[in-house]
């Protein structure tokens, strides 16, 4: 067997800095976990809103589990959907107002499943440079003609829906609603206004914006557009403290989806214990406001904070990008944290462009301030070092 192709490419990333490994941590609450038997403060988690530890989340999932088995023994058109997944899908579509709600394993799947199934060879896709890997994935895997737009700049979008293709050509226009590594929003006002004008679907990934923005409905809401998009994403493995994707449309794309989207057919059904852990954690959010409210709390005082040292930060959205260019020194960055108690992790190419190394920040509804002064207080000690 020659292997010198894949031994090459390893120490070539790791001459780059890019080399990554997997590190095994004890994850004690939403906000800290125990690494080698020292406790860290974990700010680079989506567990927005602290659900995974949540005692009714936990016991939902305990409640699933025994009363429908550990697993769910086949996929979801054979035998693998139990009455916990119509009630998650209905419950889904109610809160995202829309027809129907769609289970899928993972965001991911999500993603390619629903843009493969969707768009073919003679169609177009209009996607923003910085769209998740998922979604390009979904774009590749469905050989449709994909032209990438600048991230969220409207002239240069409607520029292309003008120039490529015609009136009758079948397309989708795809984005992120919360961009997973800057933490912007995108302009979906604008958005939905191009998608009527040029006659295009429009599809948003709300992966970081489902729990979090628009009271938790995510980015269509946030904008006041619910009925206006026609494919909306979520996932269930971030603020929903779960595993497991969505997607809320209306009847004809989820009959299309359930009948012709591979990733949704050809994969056993998740476990029950997901299910019920979703399902517990979205009546949570819908009944518990004080959860969205704490995380905004937390949101705002680490932007203030931040601001005041002299880091570019806005109070949108949980995450916090503190570009520094390049990849060894977003690395040295965040060891020096992690010598200050504190997990973040560098961000580094392919997941960002090269010469946007960036430490990514999240905070959650979980995070006291006391742990967000220990933050701060750790990048001011880096200030005053440098
Ligand atoms: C995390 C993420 C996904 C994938 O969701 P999973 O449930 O983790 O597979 C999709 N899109 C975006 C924007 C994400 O950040």
């Amino acid at each position: 067997m020659n292997l010198i192709k894949y031994i090459t490419l390893l120490e070539n990333k790791r001459i780059e800095k890019l080399y990554r490994h997997c590190t095994e941590y004890y994850p004690k609450s939403p906000s800290t976990v125990v690494l080698e038997g020292k406790e860290y403060v974990m700010m680079a988690s989506n567990n927005y809103l602290g659900l995974t530890h949540h005692p009714k989340v936990i016991q939902a999932a305990i409640r699933a589990l025994e009363t429908y088995g550990t697993g769910s023994g086949g996929s979801r058109l054979i035998n693998g959907t139990h009455k916990l997944f119509t009630t998650l899908e209905k419950e889904l579509a109610t809160y995202k107002e829309t027809e129907k709600a769609l289970v899928f394993n993972t965001g991911y799947m999500a993603n390619v499943g629903t843009i493969s199934a969707l768009m073919g060879k003679d169609d177009l896709i209009f996607s923003d440079a910085l769209n998740h890997a998922s979604i390009i994935d979904g774009c590749r895997m469905s050989k449709a003609n994909i032209i990438t737009y600048e991230h969220c700049n409207m002239n240069d979008l409607e520029k292309k829906l003008q120039s490529y293709g015609n009136q009758s050509q079948n397309k989708l226009i795809v984005t992120d609603g919360v961009f997973s590594m800057d933490g912007d929003i995108a302009p979906l006002d604008k958005l939905v206004w191009l998608k009527e004008k040029y006659n295009s679907l429009l599809m948003v990934d709300d992966a970081h914006a489902t729990g979090v923005i628009g009271n938790g409905k995510g980015s269509a809401h946030h904008y006041h557009l619910d009925h206006k998009v026609d494919i909306q994403l979520g996932t269930l493995s971030k603020a929903l403290g779960s595993v497991g994707g969505f997607v809320a449309t209306n009847s004809i794309i989820s009959d299309y989806l359930i009948n012709t989207s591979r990733p949704f057919i050809f994969s056993t059904a998740l476990a029950p214990a997901n299910i019920g852990a979703a399902l517990a954690a979205l009546e949570l959010i819908e009944s518990d406001t004080t959860l969205i409210d704490k995380l905004y709390n937390n949101v705002k005082y680490l932007s203030n904070r931040l601001q005041r040292i002299g880091l570019l930060a806005t109070s949108h959205t949980p995450i916090f990008p503190i570009i520094v260019g390049d990849a060894e020194k977003a690395l040295r960055l965040s060891d020096i944290l992690k010598e200050n108690g504190i997990i973040v992790t560098a961000i580094r190419p392919p997941t960002v462009p090269k010469g946007e190394s960036r430490l990514r920040l999240t905070v959650t509804a979980s995070h006291t301030e006391e742990q967000l002064n220990q933050v701060v207080d750790a990048f001011i000690s880096i200030f005053n070092d440098t």
